[in-house]
């Protein structure tokens, strides 16, 4: 698993919605990789600032926005 689809499954991983072997790989990668573990980490803060809504209920826009954020965040290092 690559950075993006971890991006891609983060919801699905926060609704416990992925496959056992999916959030294996998950997880895997979430070992060799401290930027998508501090990216899951501003997620589950910004979820919480947004009330505890349930991801699926996140609008596209605003998820599509946080995914923008990561990648901008990404670029800079
Ligand atoms: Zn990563």
């Amino acid at each position: 698993m690559n950075c993006n689809e971890l991006v891609e499954l983060v919801t699905d991983y926060f609704e416990r919605a992925l496959s056992p072997s999916d959030r294996a790989r998950f997880e895997t990668h979430l070992e060799e990789c401290p930027h998508c573990v501090e990216y899951l980490q501003q997620m589950r803060v910004t979820l919480e600032t947004l009330g505890g809504i349930p991801p699926e209920t996140i609008a596209p826009e605003v998820r599509e926005r946080l995914l923008e954020t990561f990648r901008n965040w990404k670029a800079q290092r």
